[in-house]
């Protein structure tokens, strides 16, 4: 049977969102009924809300979220009713070629896996409402694949656990899976929002000896700082310029770039921004149909190499493991990241929150774990 809950509906780009009872559909078999506790507001939420990124609508968004598990399928085997759970937008079928050779974001069997006879969620009166990467985590409770969901230990709370379902993942995946860096490498992080605050911490994690942090806005710069940056650099309308500043700190170049904005100009300054043999991994999502003008001399006779890293090409299962023991030990500051946790109920203005640059991130609790 359907179970009525409280959700927050896009209907039309550029408004708020609606909140209203909605109905999810029970798990099927190798699906997951999830009681949402806490939920992550991420900017790829926001450009499907102000409609920079296109979804059929009426949708629930929300893709970052903690929960605790309620009902299992009949297949499910590796879940149980009862555990802390965070989800994830890249579900692995485990048999593919992609995840056979150990890159399970790449997952060619996604949409299989998806694959639904009913809508998740639909109106009280029967009409279909869509769900954001398979979750939809904007509602009282969602309904997900168990590939979908990672196991969380009781030392991380759920508001900060939330985080481990796409910033940290993005980010610190960036520069452990992705950029594979080291002691030896200088880094420079371009964006410093969620994922990019969460780059420079992987970086900083993986030993960078240097991690430069670049932003236009200088609020954002600071709290870099505080996550592990050893510089910054404030980004200049012309570009020249802000290349001209992180040649000031490494004149031949940086070993690594990461790109956490989303833009083609901030992809092609991390390519610039390399020394020979350097690698750029971009990570932030553009408009559909962008390319990237970078210097065929520089990628060539440079052995340059500019790379994606969706999701922080993430090993969903066992990242939320390592990033556990590195939250554990101090290493990894997930508290610090969670600059508000409001009530669902304050979804909207927690929207409207993200604006400020001393934002992180904005949290939304439903009822709380233990009530
Ligand atoms: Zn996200
Ligand atoms: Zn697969």
């Amino acid at each position: 049977m359907p179970m009525p809950v409280n959700a927050a509906v896009l209907t039309k780009p550029g408004q708020s969102l609606e909140l209203r009872p909605v109905l999810l559909d029970d798990p099927l078999e190798t699906e997951v009924t999830v009681r949402t506790v806490a939920a992550g507001l991420c900017h790829s939420d926001l450009h499907y809300l102000d409609g920079s990124l296109d979804m059929d609508l009426p949708a629930i968004l929300g893709h970052e979220v903690f929960g605790i598990v309620e009902r299992i399928g009949d297949a499910v085997t590796r879940l149980k009713i009862g555990d802390r759970v965070v989800a994830t937008v890249t579900p692995a079928c485990g048999v593919c070629n992609q995840c056979l050779a150990g890159r399970p974001t790449q997952c060619r069997r996604v949409d299989e896996m998806r694959a639904r006879s009913r809508p998740k969620f639909t109106t009280t009166d029967g009409e279909p409402i869509g769900a954001l990467g398979g979750i939809g985590a904007f509602a009282e409770a969602f309904v997900t694949g168990e590939s979908s969901l990672a196991l969380v230990d009781d030392a991380v709370p759920a508001n900060v656990a939330c985080l481990l379902g796409c910033c940290i993942t993005t980010g610190v995946g960036a520069a452990v899976h992705g950029a594979h860096i080291g002691a030896e490498d200088t880094v420079v992080v371009i964006g410093c929002g969620g994922v990019g605050i969460a780059a420079v911490q992987g970086a900083r994690l993986a030993g960078a000896r240097k991690i430069v942090a670049v932003d236009a806005l200088s609020p954002k710069l600071d709290l870099a700082r505080r996550f592990g940056a050893t510089h910054t650099v404030l980004a200049q309308a012309d570009q020249e310029e802000t290349l001209a500043l992180l040649r000031e700190i490494e004149p031949d170049g940086f070993t690594n770039t990461i790109e956490a904005v989303g833009r083609t100009t901030t992809a092609e300054l991390a390519f610039d921004a390399l020394a020979p043999s350097g690698t750029a991994t971009i990570l932030g999502l553009m408009t559909g149909g962008s390319r990237i003008n970078i210097s065929a001399d520089a990628l060539v006779y440079g052995d340059r190499r500019i790379q994606g890293a969706y999701m922080g090409a993430n090993r969903f299962l066992s990242d939320v493991e390592m990033f556990t023991d590195h939250y554990a030990a101090g290493r990894l500051d997930l508290d610090g990241m969670v600059t508000r946790t409001i009530p669902f109920t304050w979804i909207n203005e927690g929207f409207a929150a993200m604006s400020d640059p001393t934002t992180i991130r904005v949290v939304v609790e439903f009822e709380g774990e233990n009530a």
